[in-house]
This record gives C-alpha cells, structure tokens and sequence, in this order.
C-alpha cells in the first residue's frame, strides 16, 4: 500500500516579472532507482462475463480485463496514428467523449508520444446511481520523442459501462490527485499532465520539446530557439549519473495553470519545475510571464533544475534550498549578456535588514513579500558565486552532489568536496556575500 505522497513547495528566483519555483522530491517514499525499459503488459486468461447475480468482485475482475483490452487498442491506435483505432470503444453517439479523444489524440501526437503502456490500477470502481457503470483507474506510461526514456506513469480516471459485448469507454477524466495510486511503480504520479487538459502543439529542438497550447502557437518557434540555448547552458551543469535524455517544457495558459500539475500555485509563480518520476523533470512556464526580459531568465533558471535535480532524494531539506535555488541562478547568470544587477539590489536590501551569519537561509515563506523573498534568492546565489570562484567548478558540483543528492550533509559534502569543514567554508562565504 502507497502512502499519501507529500510535497514540498519551494519557491525560487524572484525577479520583478515573477517567481520560479520547483516542487520538490519528498525525501520519504523515495523508490528503488527504475529501470528504462519497456513495461510488459500481462495478459491475464479470458474471464467470462460474470452471470447474473454474480457477486461485485467476479464483475470487478470481468471490468478490468475487458478495460484493459479496449485500453491496449487505444494505444495501438494512438501510436499507429490511427485515430479510428484510438476510438474504437467510445461509446457512440458521445459528442463529449469523440472531442475529448480527439484533442488528446492531437496533442499526444504533437507531443512525438513513442510509448503510452496502459494497465488498470486496482479494482473498478461501481458508479453509485448508475448501473453497469465503472470508474477505472489507469496508469499510462509514458514516453515523448524518444523512443525508450525512465518510468514515467500518469495516473488517468475514465468511465466505463457494460453493454451487450463487453464494455465501451463513457468518459476521460482528471484523476482525483488526493487519492491512491495502487500500481504505480515509480514514485509521485499523482500529477495531472498538460496533455490530459490542454490541447497543445510542440517543437522538438536537438535537446528541448516544447509545447504550447494552440493560441501561442506563433511564438512556438521563438520559444523552441530560447529553449535550446537555455538547454545548452543546463547540459554545462549537469550533477548526478542520471541522464536529461531531453528538457520538457509546458506553457500553460491561465486556464491551465490552474490544472496542471498540483494545480494552481499562486498568484506569484512564474515556472516550476515537476519531477514526474525518476530522472525525469518536466518544467511548466506562464505564458504571462514570458516577457522580452524574463523568458531567457525563466528558462534557464528552470531547466538548470533539469539538470542539476535529477535522481536526488534530498531536495526537500530546507538546509539545502539556498544551494537548489542558487546554482539555478548561477547557472542562468553564466549566459552571455546576463545581468546581475537585479540580484545585487535585491541582497542589499536584504542585507540592510538581516545579519547575515550563515548562507544557509530558508525558504521565504509562502505570503512572503517579493523583496524578501527575493533577497532570499540573491543570497543563494551570491554564494554559489562564492562557492565556484574559491573552489572551481567541478568541487563545487561535487559539494551541490553530496549534499543534495547524495544526502551526506552540508559538512561531509564539503569535506569531501573541498577538503574543508563546511563551517569555515560558511563563515568565508558569507562574509564574500555581505561585501558582495
Ligand atoms: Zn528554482
């Protein structure tokens, strides 16, 4: 049995357009590292329709095994691009449904879908009210563009009802992320994905696919370019063995940003970064935020955190959140023409209100003020900047390793990094910070 998956909420580069964010791995019910291969769908042997008076679980077992069948055939279907396929168990006549079929079938499509391994989670649910009527839970494993990529599982809820030859699909819908996931043989699913709400179209760039929903579409081209600049400055920092086989980015509308995901994630939020499973981060950005000075800046802040979170168990201390959030500044500072003018007024002003005695400062809090949540940041990143200008580059992705991937805390992560204790290399940095 899966507990609840809990997250954790940190919040990250304030400039004046907005805020970036990531959600965090919870350090608890972290899973065995998945393997990348293909899943391996079971066929169970043919059950016969259950008789009448048969008892619930007999009508249970039938559901399933007929669900599964029509969900084998849809994915069929959607790899083939063979729309009618895709549909083939639609309940006819379901004007809702046929839309709905077809704007995901678009949009999975656009998105390059190479896998969408479908299996049914647990028991059908009996629809109270409505007899012959089934709630399914299924898991879609998923893979874009690549052709094989880690487990990634989204967690779907559709409809079913029992007719004269078997079942027919009634309804897609969001699953409900508060509840379960039995099956689920990677960690947190429970997100809803951009595809399962939006109708998207995308570009696929040499590192980067990118998708935005249809009435941002002339800017898709621009955004693809920014993308993969943003992606090849990530790629300079990766830390961890796992690999970015690609960097995904959502744009997400008003309307959207209210469903993906978490759902809606405050009014101060510009971009997040999701982990969708094991080595697989999948970031979204608010269209509203991609202004002419703050698309690079989003973008690399974010795909930094692609390439710097992977394959980690310990983002979730707050000890650690100056060292997640800063070298995502850091890493966008390093673009060609970045300015860190921004930074640096949003430290003295934290600074002119705060003894600074360590770098290691917490998250703002969720009603924090921009300023102060924004010196927070400005911290993070001047002594990222410190880090990298005492001890070099690879020390200093080898200290972010230890202490946040590898768990071993900020002292043993600098030892082992730097060949120092961490409280000498604190106090020299915060001191670099307050001059800075
Ligand atoms: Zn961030």
């Amino acid at each position: 049995m899966k507990s609840r998956l809990l997250w954790t909420l940190g919040i990250v580069v304030v400039l004046a357009s907005g805020v970036a964010t990531v959600v965090l791995w919870p350090s608890e019910n972290t899973p065995a590292p998945a393997a990348a291969a293909p899943s391996t769908v079971v066929v169970p042997a043919s059950l016969p329709r259950p008789t009448a008076g048969a008892p619930t679980s007999a009508h249970q077992e039938w559901v399933t095994q007929e669900a599964a069948a029509a969900l084998r055939d849809q994915t069929a279907g959607l790899l083939a691009g063979d729309f009618d396929r895709f549909a083939t168990h639609a309940q006819p006549g379901n004007k809702t449904l046929r839309a709905e079929l077809q704007r995901r079938f678009r949009t999975l499509r656009a998105l390059r879908v190479t896998r969408f391994d479908q299996r049914v989670d647990g028991q059908p649910f009996a629809i109270a009210g409505k007899p012959g009527s089934w709630r399914v839970v299924h898991l879609a494993d998923i893979c874009l563009v690549e052709k094989d990529c880690t487990v990634d599982e989204a967690v779907l809820d559709s409809e079913w009802k029992e007719t004269a030859t078997g079942v027919e699909l009634v309804a897609l819908k969001v699953h409900d992320r508060d509840s379960y996931c039995f099956d689920c043989s990677t960690q947190p699913t429970l997100f809803t994905r951009p595809w399962e709400t939006t109708e998207l179209v995308a570009q696929v760039g040499k590192r980067t696919l990118v998708a935005v929903p249809l009435q941002y579409r002339g800017r898709l081209a621009d955004l693809s370019r920014r993308a993969e600049a943003a992606a090849a400055l990530a790629d300079r920092y990766k830390v961890g063995s796992g690999t970015v086989d690609r960097y995904r980015v959502f744009v997400s509308d008003a309307r959207s940003e209210r469903l993906w995901y978490c759902g809606y994630p405050g009014s101060w939020v510009a971009g997040t970064a999701y982990p969708t499973a094991r080595d697989r981060i999948e970031v979204e950005i608010h269209a509203d935020q991609l202004t002419s000075s703050f698309t690079d800046v989003l973008l690399r802040h974010e795909l930094a955190h692609v390439s710097t979170l992977r394959s980690n168990d310990y983002y979730g201390r707050r000890d650690v959140w100056w060292l997640v959030e800063g070298m995502a500044d850091y890493v966008d500072q390093q673009a060609a023409g970045a300015s860190d003018r921004d930074n640096k007024a949003a430290l003295h002003r934290f600074l002119s209100r705060h003894e600074l005695t360590t770098v290691v400062v917490t998250p703002p809090a969720r009603d924090a003020t921009t300023s102060d949540a924004s010196g927070r940041y400005a911290v993070g990143y001047y002594a990222l900047n410190c880090l990298f200008q005492r001890y070099g580059k690879e020390p200093t992705l080898a200290f972010f390793q230890g202490a946040i991937q590898n768990g071993t805390g900020m002292d043993g992560a600098s030892r082992s990094a730097f060949g120092k204790p961490w409280p000498e290399v604190d106090k020299k940095c915060t001191a670099q910070v307050r001059n800075a």
